[in-house]
């Protein structure tokens, strides 16, 4: 922890090497000076007594007193800050002090989130455009009905603090008040666990759901989908599902970025004479105008064809590349009709080339 440890033995007025006895005696002195019922209204005082308290409840115990004097103590006044006087919320603090005193977690007072799940997912390239829910089956870890995600078959009074859920120490008027370490201050601890979870208060299920791709997911990319992990701990946020999208390839369409790309095959007479034909896209079949003298490897666009990207809603094109397609196994008698087209050609196409 970042935050500065205090000087324990300063605020008790002591030495380092003070014994247990003169560390005693100087709590009660300036507990018996500080304490809020004989200075009440008065803020200083109030929080006098608590450092004070704090002090000799780490001093006092040996065993604190040496982690403290290791260095490895903690700061206690980050859990004792916030407290109304010493009406210490134990609710808040149980997890805490069973971490500090090493106290079990028998009541499952402490809470984790649950993992997050991975899978992977392919999707046509349609439906990574237009978006889709699918239903899939996951095994995942869920809080146990029988129990409530406590764990706890049946609990029993705490021993050690009387189900209170804090112990005193000090005597009579100068009492001070702790967290039972057995029970993480819940005053109770378990008795039996749960048959159905063993006690883990989750377990696993298979079960079929349904999840939502969003429009234009990527190839490579990889959806969230929050809550959908295993559940949390006690009573902790449930994981995330992840899932790892690979697109198939699509037969004639091919995306880039946002853009979608296609090569059209058409005939001579259609490049020649212009036509009208359909042509594929993600939307499904559209129609294009291919004007007269179109050559092959000749590109028109599409404009806002492509994809819409989910951040900016701005939708990519799609480009047409023109392929001229030829005729194999032309018979003889066709011959005549060919070369008449030949004599078409103003000149070389491949004019200026150097030979
Ligand atoms: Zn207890
Ligand atoms: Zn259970």
């Amino acid at each position: 922890m970042a935050t500065q440890i205090k000087d324990y033995y300063k605020i008790l007025g002591v030495e380092k090497n003070a014994s247990e006895d003169e560390i005693k005696k100087a709590f009660r002195r300036l507990a018996r000076k500080y304490h809020p019922d004989l200075n009440p209204g008065d803020k200083t005082a109030e929080e006098k007594f608590k450092e004070i308290n704090e002090a000799y409840a780490v001093l006092s115990d040996p065993k604190k007193r040496a982690e403290y004097d290791r260095g490895e103590t903690i700061d206690f006044s980050e859990f004792f800050k916030g407290g109304k006087g010493f009406s210490f919320d134990f609710g808040d603090f149980g997890n805490i002090f069973g971490d500090i005193f090493g106290g079990g977690f028998s009541t499952n007072q402490y809470q984790m989130q649950g993992e997050d799940l991975r899978m992977s997912m392919e999707l046509d390239l349609v439906d990574a455009f237009k978006g889709v829910t699918k239903e899939i089956t996951i095994n995942r870890a869920k809080q146990c009905q029988t129990c409530g995600g406590k764990g706890a078959k049946s609990y029993e009074t705490c021993q050690m603090c009387g189900g209170k859920g804090t112990i005193s120490s000090g005597k009579g008027f100068f009492r001070s008040m702790q967290p039972c370490s057995n029970c993480g201050g819940s005053g109770k601890r378990i008795k039996e666990s749960c048959n159905t979870c063993r006690g883990d208060g989750r377990i696993y299920q298979t079960e079929t759901v349904k999840v939502k791709i969003p429009q234009g997911v990527k190839d490579g990319s990889t959806v969230r989908l929050r809550g959908l992990g295993n559940a949390g701990i006690g009573g902790g946020q449930s994981g995330d599902l992840l899932i790892d999208v690979t697109v198939r390839p699509h037969p004639y369409l091919k995306r880039i970025d946002d853009d979608v790309y296609v090569q059209v095959p058409v005939t001579f007479g259609e490049a020649a004479l212009g036509t009208k034909i359909e042509v594929p896209t993600i939307d499904g079949m559209a129609m294009m105008k291919i004007p007269a003298g179109t050559q092959g490897g000749q590109k028109f666009k599409l404009a806002g064809k492509g994809f819409i990207d989910p951040k900016t809603k701005k939708r990519g094109d799609q480009y047409v590349e023109i392929k001229i397609v030829v005729p194999k196994d032309i018979p003889e008698s066709a011959h005549k009709a060919i070369q008449e087209i030949e004599s078409l050609y103003r000149e070389n196409p491949r004019k200026g080339w150097v030979k």
